[in-house]
């Protein structure tokens, strides 16, 4: 009698876990659909997907539980946060129209204009680290506010919608500040957590490729996570670098480059390559550089550059396949690299 009950006690945990495991994998499966089925009119539902699983990734989801409260408000500053960080960077356009960008970043650029404003910048700040005057977080708050009428009233029911096979996967009460989702849920998003956050990054990635000509922007909308995407080290190309310009002379006002390490700059902005590569770098005086963090620079300069990678490649002319930098340099002048990256990076 006793192994009995023993036996079905068993036998109902096992029932409800599995319960649970199925519930668990067709939540996971309708969020990927709502990603994948999301508007392509801007990138409002893979930053709000992305905020959620940071939001309830966060969170300490006890097992008594039975719901868990995602605070809408936080996961609307989250998204500001991500937008201003690809914008301040990158400048991606999150929107198919390049004269008229979605609301929410039309704010966001109007905020960063008046942070710049303030600190003329030498390079870009990023969100967690910005530090507002009362004025600017009136701007921010008026932002958070556009972001959160914005996941209130179109993306979750977009995301209702679209992640619905038979039954809703979601109950949101249309106008609160706040969703909540079974715990089985919330535990579906932290365990799946970077299985969803890859599905997100590749979704606006894609949606990104639409709007943007530069290149790398699977690797661009990754800023969100990394104040710094650059590769490694700049120094590891001193000795290509000095195989040419062995008096370290700087690029921009050719006087020599002493006094400490050289800086190495990229002469087409990084910001728009998000890469190292050889035959964009050159030695050049700490701010020596014309213009602000970012720009572009004058056609002469294309020239300037041209020319010294091609006196380069005469020095590395015999190392094109045994070494990888000096193959990429050669790939870049056949390619005519220079030219097409510099009228590219113009809009
Ligand atoms: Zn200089």
């Amino acid at each position: 009698m006793q192994k009995q009950e023993f036996l079905s006690r068993w036998i109902e945990i096992i029932k409800r876990s599995s319960a649970a495991m199925v519930y668990k994998q067709n939540f996971v499966n309708a969020v990927l659909r709502a990603v994948r089925s999301c508007s392509t009119r801007h990138t409002y539902d893979t930053a709000w997907a992305r905020a959620v699983v940071d939001e309830v990734a966060g969170q300490n989801i006890a097992p008594d539980k039975g719901e868990i409260a995602i605070d809408l408000k936080s996961t609307a500053r989250k998204m500001a946060g991500y937008y201003w960080d690809q914008t301040a960077y990158f400048g991606l356009r999150q929107g198919p129209n390049p004269m008229r960008q979605p609301r929410l970043l039309r704010e966001i650029e109007a905020l960063l204009r008046e942070y710049c404003r303030k600190g003329s910048l030498s390079s870009p700040t990023p969100f967690r680290e910005a530090v507002l005057s009362p004025r600017l977080n009136e701007m921010l708050d008026q932002v958070v506010d556009t972001s959160l009428e914005i996941i209130k009233g179109e993306i979750i029911p977009r995301f209702q919608r679209n992640g619905q096979e038979k039954e809703p996967f979601i109950n949101y009460l249309m106008g609160d500040n706040v969703l909540y989702i079974p715990q089985n849920a919330a535990l579906a998003i932290a365990e799946n957590r970077l299985l969803l956050v890859e599905a997100v990054y590749y979704r606006w990635a894609q949606l990104l490729e639409m709007y943007n000509t530069s290149p790398r922007l699977n690797k661009k909308v990754r800023i969100i996570d990394t104040e710094d995407l650059r590769d490694r080290p700049l120094n590891r190309y001193e000795k290509y670098l000095d195989m040419e310009n062995p008096g370290r002379l700087c690029f921009y006002c050719g006087q020599p480059v002493d006094g400490g390490p050289p800086a190495i700059d990229h002469v087409l902005p990084w910001s728009y390559l998000c890469s190292d590569d050889v035959w964009n770098l050159v030695y050049a005086h700490q701010g020596c550089r014309p213009g602000e963090y970012g720009r572009v620079l004058p056609q002469f300069f294309m020239a300037r550059l041209e020319k010294r990678n091609s006196a380069l490649m005469d020095q590395l002319a015999a190392y094109v396949e045994k070494d990888m930098v000096a193959g990429a340099l050669k790939d870049a002048i056949n390619h005519g690299i220079v030219r097409k990256y510099w009228t590219l990076c113009q809009g």
